[in-house]
This record gives C-alpha cells, sequence and structure tokens, in this order.
C-alpha cells in the first residue's frame, strides 16, 4: 500500500491521477486540496475517503465542512490547508497538480516533511527551483517529474545516470497556431486558443501551450530536474505527439520516450518509480502511424519561448518575472481584458522593467510576483 496527497484534485492532472488511484486499488488518499470546486472534491470525498481535505476558498470550505460532516473528513482552509494537505504524515508521495507558483510554499515544506514529490506544478520549479532541487538533495527526497516531457526524459536516463547528457531534445507539438504568422494572430480568441490539438489539459496551461510559453518554461523545469545548462536544451517540434521527449548521449546514441498521448503514463510511473504497471488505453500502432515530422520552432512569431531563454540566461529573479507576467496575462486573456498577443508583450514589458535580484529567497520571489501583479494592473 502507497499513501498519496493531492494539492489540486479537481484539475486535469488530479482527477487523472484519482483515475489511476482508482484502477489501482493499491494506494491511498491521504488528503485533497482544491480551489473552489466543491461539489466534484465531495464526490472524491466520498468515493477515496482522505482523512483531510483543503479548500482555498474560506466560504466555500465552510459548505463543504457541512455538508460532508457525516464523512469523518476534516476540512481545512486557505493556504493553512494547502500547507496541511501537503505535510499530512500519512503520506509518502505529494502529488502537486495545483496551478501556478501558489504551489511553491506547499511543496517546499512537503520536502522538508520529508514526502516524495511527484511533480506536475512546473511554476513552482520554474521559479524557487534554485532552492527546491538542493533541498530534495539534502532531505532525501525524489522529485519525480508528472510532465510528459519530463517523464519521458526521466525514462530516456534510466540506466545512463552515470552518463553525461549530450543534449535534451525536448518535443513540442506546436499548438494550435503552428505555421502561422504574428499577423494572423492579433485576433484570436479565447475559444480558438482553447483547442489543443493533442492534449486535453486545464485552461491556463493550454493556453500556455498555444503560446509556446508552455514550451519555455518546460525548458526550465528541464534545465532544474536534470541540471543541464539551457544551451543544452533544444526544443524539436513534432506535431504528433507520439515521441515525448529524447536524450542524446555524447556517442550520439538518442534515446527516446514514445507513446500515445495520455497523461496517465507519466502519472502512474512517478507513482510507482521504478515499476510499470499495466495502464488500459490505445497502444501506438506503428502500421497506422504513417508518419513523424519535425520542425524548428517559430520564436519569432511565438516570442514566448525566445523570452523564456532570455529569463535563464539573465537567471535569478528573472524566471520569475516571466512566470508571473504571463500568470497574470493569460488570466487577463481568459477573462478578454486583452488581446492574445498582449500575453508575450506584457511578460516582455515587465522583464525589460525588472532589476535581478539574484539566487532570490522564497520572500523575494513573492515580492517580485506582487510587483509583477502590481506593475500590470497599474498599466
Ligand atoms: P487545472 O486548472 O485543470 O487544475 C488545477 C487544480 O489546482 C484544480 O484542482 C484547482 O482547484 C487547483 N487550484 C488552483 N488554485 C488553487 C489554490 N489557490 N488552492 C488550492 N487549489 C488550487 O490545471 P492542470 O491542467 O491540471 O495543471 C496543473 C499543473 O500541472 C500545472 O502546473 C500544469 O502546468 C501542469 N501540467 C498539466 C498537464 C495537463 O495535461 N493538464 C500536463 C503537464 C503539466
Ligand atoms: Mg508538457
Amino acid at each position: 500500500m502507497k499513501t498519496i496527497a493531492i494539492l489540486g484534485s479537481t484539475g486535469s492532472i488530479g482527477t487523472q491521477t484519482l483515475e489511476v488511484v482508482r484502477e489501482n486499488k493499491d494506494i491511498e488518499v491521504a488528503a485533497l486540496a482544491a480551489g473552489s470546486n466543491i461539489t466534484l472534491l465531495e464526490q472524491q470525498i466520498r468515493e477515496f475517503r482522505p482523512k483531510l481535505a483543503a479548500v482555498w476558498d474560506g466560504q466555500k470550505a465552510k459548505e463543504l465542512e457541512q455538508r460532508i460532516s457525516d464523512t469523518g473528513t476534516e476540512i481545512a482552509a486557505g493556504m493553512d490547508g494547502l500547507l496541511a494537505v501537503a505535510c499530512i504524515p500519512e503520506a509518502e508521495i505529494l502529488v502537486t497538480a495545483i496551478v501556478g507558483m501558489i504551489g511553491i510554499r506547499p511543496t517546499i515544506e512537503a520536502i522538508k516533511a520529508g514526502k516524495n514529490i511527484a511533480l506536475a506544478n512546473k511554476e513552482t520549479l520554474v521559479t524557487a527551483g534554485h532552492i527546491i532541487m538542493p533541498l530534495a538533495k539534502e532531505c532525501g527526497v525524489s522529485i519525480l517529474p508528472v510532465d510528459s516531457e519530463h517523464s519521458a526524459i526521466f525514462q530516456s536516463l534510466n540506466g545512463e545516470r552515470h552518463n553525461r547528457i549530450a543534449k535534451i531534445l525536448l518535443t513540442a507539438s506546436g499548438g494550435p497556431f503552428r505555421g502561422r504568422k504574428r499577423e494572423e494572430l492579433k485576433d484570436i480568441q479565447v475559444e480558438d486558443a482553447l483547442k489543443h490539438p493533442n492534449w486535453a489539459m486545464g485552461q491556463k496551461i493550454t493556453i500556455d501551450s498555444s503560446t509556446l510559453v508552455n514550451k519555455g518554461l518546460e525548458v526550465m523545469e528541464a534545465k532544474w530536474l536534470f541540471d543541464v545548462n539551457p544551451d543544452r536544451i533544444q526544443v524539436v517540434v513534432q506535431p504528433q505527439s507520439i515521441i515525448h521527449s529524447m536524450v542524446e548521449y555524447e556517442d550520439g546514441a538518442v534515446i527516446a520516450q514514445l507513446g500515445t498521448p495520455d497523461m496517465k503514463l507519466p502519472i502512474q510511473y512517478a507513482l510507482y518509480y521504478p515499476n510499470r504497471r499495466f495502464l488500459p488505453g490505445d497502444r501506438l500502432d506503428f502500421w497506422k502511424l504513417s508518419q513523424i515530422t519535425f520542425e524548428k520552432p517559430d520564436t519569432d512569431t511565438f516570442r514566448g519561448l525566445a523570452l523564456a531563454y532570455r529569463a535563464m540566461q539573465e537567471g535569478g529573479s528573472m524566471p520569475t518575472v516571466y512566470n508571473a507576467a504571463n500568470e497574470k496575462a493569460v488570466s487577463l486573456f481568459l477573462n478578454r481584458k486583452i488581446g492574445y498577443l498582449e500575453i508575450t508583450e506584457m511578460i516582455e514589458r515587465c522583464m525589460d522593467g525588472h532589476n535581478v535580484i539574484s539566487s532570490p529567497s522564497v520572500d523575494d520571489i513573492l515580492a517580485v510576483e506582487r510587483e509583477v501583479y502590481q506593475r500590470i494592473e497599474s498599466r
């Protein structure tokens, strides 16, 4: 029996994690946390019987507490709730399926409490990777990637840990607007950007995939997870999403992980690492799969990727500016307050106006986040 806790249990990764739990029958769920969807959280509590559940929204937490008073599950709220879920003594693994840099503090506290982290919440690693990776090492805990590309890289490193990585080949679908030029993107509406060709995901990451900001965040995520310089991370557009990423070694050998696009594979791999289990679903059929094609990313049109490399090069607090400006801009775009191209324009303007703090503390990171938000709000 394994015991886990999940931050963000009502989202895309959270619900798929619970599907994996449901299918395997040897994982217990000690705690769940969600933002505001208490209808789904109530169903999850009744099915998985966690000891603790947390809701970010205080009012909703009270409402849920009344609704589930017959279950024995304790309810907590706000950041205290997230921290309690992250550190619940019963759990060995914390699945960070929450979206955004709100995950920083719970992730850090969970590591200090000795939990292995099944990490989907890339924004936390992008902004605080320099704190999290050394801390994990010090505390002897594993950071197990859930992001499909990083899981593929992780799988391609099996048995090769003693060898130097020559290059990480991070694959990208190119998103729904691949092939278009900048002028053709200015009238993009929310509905257009929410149509991803290969994956069904939460709204924020779907927009990030369309701007290639997601790939930018993933390059930074890979840098921290696998300790490689950004100049050794190459983004390869592979529109079919069959190759989930590759590692090139010094002798020129390239090892890849392939499969049909299904997030349950990387989720289950992180939960049972180093073991593999049966996973229901489609298998790759090489007779039907007529071709796998490759392209260079168009970083003139999709500025988000170029800006990510710049943020990494400038380092320190710059990735936080990149990430925070994107979180705010995407939320404004989803609320139809700004146009599509303004997302990356805002990121660039915030980066231009920022004086880098080298090696920022968690407090510095959160202060930079507030500064960026204020800058965008007062524009
Ligand atoms: P989502 O929007 O579907 O779900 C987010 C979850 O976080 C929800 O349960 C929501 O209630 C919860 N949440 C948000 N703010 C909260 C708060 N303040 N307090 C408590 N809970 C809060 O997002 P998602 O697509 O599942 O993505 C989650 C993370 O995983 C992101 O960092 C994303 O980049 C990463 N990721 C997702 C996918 C995917 O296929 N969806 C793939 C790779 C990586
Ligand atoms: Mg990914």
